[in-house]
């Protein structure tokens, strides 16, 4: 292995050449949908691991999505639309307090604003909109910067305050919240994910539900936000034995909820479109061609800078090119010197993809 410094969104950082090939076979609905929006997207999070800037949006989904687990906690009564706009601000803190390197985003010198961060409301004093209670973490580095964090904790806000128009936790008690699956078809591909939330009726049937913090999609666009439930169906059907009887998606930027009721055949269709999709990323592996694919999405892409559609040079590719790519089991040992970078797709980008673009 050699390591190399390369620079990527402004970054010097550490890359590693030359590892072995991969030796695991998994899949997530963040990775899978990255190859099919890009493959070099992909090689370059999943190959290459190279890092990311967070961004505001995807940081207050993150920090929505952990309100909505949250509230929960508390008894039914107690699930109130005050109560989960005031935890915000907690789980800002309690996110900060593991990545400090978020207060950036709201510094004097922001590293990249948002393309998808809402705009400050047409005359707020955003200032005034600081919550109350005193300072809050983040807050600190000058007066504009406690402004930009005081409209994005708003924004965040407004979105937790919205579900409550969609949906009644007061009447809801899931079965699963933040529920990680995993599961291995016949093929050995394995199939990974975090599901928001599970709900189970009495008569046993289970709806699957997820927050998206964007606005819904024109039904054209809806293909990817129905690949990712289908996918986590799949993970459910596998996993239980049980047919998910509905995939919901409750986007908070517009206030929608939209239902899919899934069928076998459904199921069936998305496993071979996953095997299908991982043929394709093992001969990306294998070749070392990860062409890049120019969207309106690129605007989102923390890679730009070393993407040849923008005039930029991938670092190295970092594996061994070989004649054959044995699917190998997640748990088979290692080859001798194997080791990260991986075609591992299961690393996952959390919540700092920015769901609903
Ligand atoms: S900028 Fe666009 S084309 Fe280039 S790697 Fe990112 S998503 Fe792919």
């Amino acid at each position: 292995m050699v390591l190399r410094r390369v620079s990527v969104a402004g970054r010097r950082v550490l890359h590693m050449e030359a590892s072995p090939a991969p030796r695991t076979a998994s899949l997530s609905p963040s990775r899978a949908a990255d190859f099919m929006q890009c493959p070099l997207l992909y090689r370059f999070r999943v190959i290459d691991r190279l890092p990311e800037e967070p961004s505001p949006a995807a940081t207050r989904g993150t920090v929505v999505h952990a309100v909505l687990e949250r509230v929960f906690d508390a008894p039914a009564g107690q699930r109130t639309a005050r109560r989960a706009r005031a935890m915000v601000v907690q789980e800002w803190e309690r996110l900060l307090a593991r990545r400090p390197e978020l207060a950036a985003l709201f510094a004097d010198e922001p590293a990249e604003p948002s393309a998808g961060a809402a705009a400050p409301a047409d005359g707020a004093d955003a200032s005034a909109a600081a919550p109350e209670g005193g300072p809050v973490a983040g807050v600190g580095a000058g007066p504009e910067a406690a402004a930009r964090l005081a409209r994005w904790l708003t924004d965040a806000e407004e979105l937790v305050e919205r579900w409550f128009t969609l949906e009644d936790p007061t009447r809801l008690e899931p079965a699963e919240r933040e529920m990680w699956v995993e599961t291995k078809l016949d093929s050995g591909l394995r199939l990974r994910g975090v599901i928001d939330r599970v709900d189970i009726a009495p008569t046993g049937e289970v709806r699957i539900v997820d927050y998206k913090t964007g606005k819904a999609p024109r039904p054209e666009y809806a293909g990817d936000a129905l690949f990712q439930m289908t996918f986590y169906a799949l993970v459910v059907w596998r996993l239980k034995g049980v047919l998910p009887r509905r995939l919901q998606l409750v986007y908070l930027g517009s206030g929608d909820v939209r239902h899919y009721d899934p069928v076998e055949e459904d199921l069936r269709a998305v496993e071979r479109k996953l095997l299908a999709l991982w043929e394709a990323i093992r001969e990306a592996t294998e070749t070392g061609d990860w062409r890049p694919r120019r969207t309106k999405l690129c605007g989102w892409c923390s890679y730009r800078s070393i993407c040849p559609e923008f005039g930029g040079t991938p670092p190295p590719y970092p594996l061994l090119v070989q004649d054959t790519l044995p699917l190998v089991d997640a748990g088979a040992p290692a080859a001798p010197g194997a080791g990260r970078p991986s075609a591992d797709a299961s690393a996952d980008g959390g919540r700092q993809a920015p769901d609903g673009a």
